[in-house]
């Protein structure tokens, strides 16, 4: 039988409820043996007395930060006990959460490092749902090894699965393990999700379940389109095309693991455990749906150079990209043409430093014409079935011209997997919604 290594994150364990929901979920398919838990996650927009409530993990950095100022701590971790107190309360379980949650607040008193603190959140919560699903707790600590790069060391894959077998059912909390000395060190943000991708890769799972609050992701930014279709299956490449150009979608970091597996990955909601979700795989059936999805940002900006002969002059496109080299600047994309080329930078990367970087292009080119134009989107029309399929870009390019969008520049990867298009900033919405229409 082959095995499933699931990971549910912050709003699936945020309450006993949620928790309940999750031992549902695990014992629906024999599977799903390989649990990654992250810390409790809000329950609602609005706690009981209608304030936002805050994430453990957000509590737990709070108090670090004030325990470091020489501050009191009582008020965040007074919320951190009383949720997890009446966790345990409800779920019934044996573990001794005010004696686990005494030595945290003592270690947090007492100095402890900001990653340790923040790893607490997982730890508390895989300590409850591992008693209370009768399952064998296995500290990530133990198993997770960083190394002093901050990747992880391959010796991790060989510690988990020298601990987990294939019959027993296991949880395992998210986003840490320890460096090579001992300290407990963190992922970034989010990280319970590379965990879950690591722990699927050391089992060899047949999939990586993600459970969520939602179910799967959208064709669309859904702010945009409102009621955008879901996106059923995924391929990797599609997937880091589209989170590249903007879309919310998975943890970076997370994919590296189970794509070099070769295992899929189904984002899955807890609410409703029969919806599909999206699956991400290497490879999918392009038939149904040429394109998989539309993600775009306003925020570029367009460096545009034109000189007479151009193209006969050699080293110019190298000797405009190291100006941009010099001041650190790194560019999207740069679409050419004989005697012009242009450069798309994004606002954040170009900061204050257009007009140096505008004046190093005249005084070290000496072209006819050079010039800074803002405001500029990116929309990037991602779908494995483009290749090798004639009449896409003229759906596209019909589609934003009825809807009177000005295309201002226009790239497509060699991989011929997406075409990206930039658009005046204004017009960035009417032209996703466009598009959209004539794809999806
Ligand atoms: N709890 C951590 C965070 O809030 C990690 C995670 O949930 O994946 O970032």
């Amino acid at each position: 039988m082959g095995s499933i290594a699931c990971k549910f994150g912050g709003s699936s364990v945020a309450c006993a409820e949620r928790i309940r929901q999750l031992q549902k979920i695990v014992q629906m398919d024999e599977r799903r043996r390989y649990i990654v838990v992250s810390a409790p996650g809000k329950r609602n927009q609005k706690g009981k007395k209608g304030k936002k409530e805050k994430k453990i993990t957000d509590l737990l950095y709070l108090c670090h930060g004030l325990a470091k100022q020489g501050l009191g701590i009582t008020e965040p971790f007074t919320i951190i006990r009383n949720r997890y107190l009446e966790i345990a309360q409800e779920l019934g379980v044996h573990v001794d959460i005010e004696g686990l949650l005494d030595q945290v607040y003592q270690k947090i008193k007492s100095g402890a490092s900001e990653d340790f603190v923040a790893s607490r959140g997982e730890y508390l919560c895989a300590r409850i749902i591992a008693d209370y699903l009768e399952a064998t707790f296995i500290d990530a600590a133990e198993v997770i090894r960083f190394r002093h790069d901050g990747s992880v060391d391959e010796e991790t894959y060989k510690r988990l699965s020298d601990r987990l077998d294939d019959s027993g059912l296991y949880v395992i909390p998210g986003f840490y393990g320890t460096t090579h000395e001992g300290e407990i060190k963190t992922f970034t943000r989010g990280g319970s999700d590379i965990t879950g991708s690591i722990v699927a890769r050391a089992i060899h799972a047949e999939i990586y379940e993600n459970w969520t609050d939602v179910s799967g992701f959208l064709m669309a930014d859904p702010t945009i389109v409102e009621d955008s279709k879901p996106m059923r299956k995924v391929t990797y490449r599609e997937l880091r095309e589209l989170a590249y150009m903007g879309a919310k979608v998975f943890h970076e970091e997370a994919i590296s693991p189970v794509y070099q597996a070769k295992i899929p990955i189904n984002i899955l909601n807890s609410h409703c455990p029969e919806n599909r979700g999206t699956m991400i795989s290497h490879q999918r059936d392009t038939t149904a749906h040429t394109i998989v999805g539309i993600a775009g940002k306003p925020g570029f900006s367009l460096i545009y150079i034109e000189k007479f002969l151009m193209n006969q002059e050699h080293g110019f496109g190298r000797r405009v990209l190291e100006i941009l080299e010099s001041h650190g600047i790194s560019y999207e994309h740069s679409p050419t043409g004989i005697d012009s080329m242009s450069v798309i930078i994004s606002d954040e990367q170009l900061d204050d430093k257009a007009e140096i970087v505008k004046n190093e292009i005249q005084n070290m080119l000496n072209p006819d014409r050079v010039e800074v134009q803002h405001g500029l989107a990116l929309i990037a029309t991602v779908g494995e079935g483009m290749a090798y399929r004639p009449g896409i870009a003229a759906r596209l390019f019909t589609a934003l011209g009825e809807a009177g969008v000005n295309v201002r520049t226009i790239d497509q990867g060699s991989s011929e997997i997406n075409i990206i298009v930039g658009v005046e900033a204004v017009d960035y919405e009417r032209a996703v919604r466009a598009i959209y229409e004539a794809f999806c």
